[in-house]
């Protein structure tokens, strides 16, 4: 295989992507004037689901233009030979492969980020504002940019430099030491994430005594779970919408409460939506995930090693110098397809996890609570309830709305 023949690979495989996604959304969108299905007649009132229908198709165009405007750039730059300009200006600054590298994605990543800025404005400050999501301040968004820069910069830098060094130190098994280096890096991340980067990014309290504390105490000694560790988040300080998530391993494992949950949700249905997430760890979801992802990332590093064998790949993005980071490019764009197939694979065991999680509430606790919170929860975030099977089938780590009620009842 020659990079010139990789290069053509490479385009058709960023073109049949886009087109992927674009006939998906198509489909999608295609249903957004359904009529609500039976089951689910009573969520949204008439005014409500004009409302959800308005929001779905806001936010579809607003997602073909960031799309339409991602695609072009990527391709654009492609052929310009945007990589190689990029590469001999970091060249110019440092041959040496670490410094040179960090420099490339340092340029890189921060004009693709920038690229999205005004996105991702309008979707929070135009979007989610006119429906009344958005609580987000200038200053917070501007802040969780800076933060996201800084803290992206040295892990993303620690990180590259490391694999670097593998590589120059240990060749071709520099996939085997990079493997480690991710599987003890995500353990870590996994323990102490909502210790060390949540409150980065948020305030963490601890639940106060009162009816919903005892409710939970109650449900936790019925299952016989040691829940110590329930947080509340201030969610509130970014958008209406709620969540309730599970995190950590061991003594340092507990259950993040976003406060627009417990402002929205009676306490039996908190209770509810705790249960589910119980659920989650009881049965082993938060390890398989974990394990999968180190299997899977052991796989992709294994035949990045295969491909970085060549370092003159690399040169089919249209750099001159053969390199590592040229390679990784190449290699993270040629991978898509592949990526593609482990993502739909492991959306799949996520929607199965979820029906899994959702009948350990209904087992250990109540189902009737939980499709009220469900419901509730669909409601205040306008959730699409028709989507297409297709879309979800892609896209949904969780099941439909409708899905998950009509599992419960049965
Ligand atoms: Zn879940």
């Amino acid at each position: 295989m020659t990079p010139d023949i990789l290069f053509y690979i490479i385009i058709f495989i960023l073109v049949s992507d886009f087109i992927i996604d674009l006939v998906l959304c198509h489909l999608n969108a295609k249903k957004f004037d359904a009529p609500i299905p039976e089951e689910l007649k009573g969520i949204y009132d008439e005014e409500a689901y004009i409302r959800s229908q308005n929001y779905k198709k806001e936010n579809h165009k607003f997602g073909l233009l960031n799309g339409f405007v991602t695609f072009t750039a990527t391709l654009v730059f492609l052929l310009a030979g945007g990589f190689e300009l990029v590469d001999s200006l970091a060249r110019s600054v440092s041959e040496e492969p670490i410094p040179n590298a960090l420099l490339f994605f340092a340029i890189i990543l921060f004009a693709s980020d920038l690229l999205g800025i005004p996105f991702e404005w309008y979707h929070t400050f135009i979007i989610e504002e006119k429906y009344g999501f958005n609580k987000t301040t200038r200053q917070t968004f501007i802040t969780d940019k800076i933060k996201g820069w800084i803290l992206a910069g040295i892990v993303g830098g620690v990180i590259l430099s490391l694999i670097i060094l593998f590589f120059q130190v240990a060749g071709s098994l520099f996939w085997l030491y990079t493997w480690i280096l991710f599987t003890l890096f995500s353990l870590f991340t996994m323990v102490f994430y909502s210790k060390l980067i949540v409150p980065l990014f948020n305030k963490r309290s601890q639940i106060e005594e009162g009816e919903l504390k005892t409710a939970i105490r109650e449900y936790a000694e019925k299952i016989g779970f040691k829940l110590k560790n329930i947080f509340i988040i201030d969610g509130s300080k970014r958008s209406t919408k709620a969540n309730a998530y599970f995190s950590g391993i061991g003594p340092e494992k507990q259950i993040t409460l976003y406060d627009t949950l417990i402002n929205e949700l009676e306490p039996s249905e908190i209770v509810a939506v705790l249960a589910h997430e119980v659920g989650h760890y009881k049965r082993k979801h938060i390890l398989f995930n974990f394990i999968s992802s180190v299997v899977v990332t052991g796989i992709t590093l294994f035949i990045l090693g295969l491909f970085l064998n060549n370092l003159d790949y690399g040169t089919a993005i249209g750099v001159k110098h053969p390199s590592f980071h040229a390679g990784l490019i190449a290699f993270g764009i040629l991978y898509t397809p592949i990526s593609r197939l482990t993502g739909l694979v492991m959306n799949y065991f996520s929607r199965r996890f979820e029906y899994e999680a959702d009948a350990f509430a209904k087992h250990t606790y109540s189902e009737t609570p939980l499709i009220e919170a469900l419901k509730k929860l669909s409601q205040n975030s306008l959730t699409n309830l028709n989507p297409h099977p297709a879309y979800v089938f892609a896209y949904y780590s969780h099941p439909t709305l409708l899905q998950r009620i009509k599992q419960l009842k049965a």
